[in-house]
């Protein structure tokens, strides 16, 4: 099956347009900092996560 599943934007959560690919909606909706505030944030929670599994 050709099928493939909608793609979300972790950012801002729009179901992208199939024949649009995340890192087009990325330039074209989001600017740098947006992208790298994200970034670090997902970074920030798994570090924050990996120290809980430790304690
Ligand atoms: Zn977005």
């Amino acid at each position: 099956m050709a099928y493939e599943l909608p793609v979300e934007c972790p950012i801002c959560h729009d179901v992208l347009e199939p024949d649009r690919t995340l890192e087009h909606h990325l330039l074209r909706t989001h600017s740098h900092l947006e992208v790298a505030r994200h970034v670090a944030s997902t970074q920030e929670r798994v570090a924050v996560s990996a120290d809980a599994t430790a304690n």
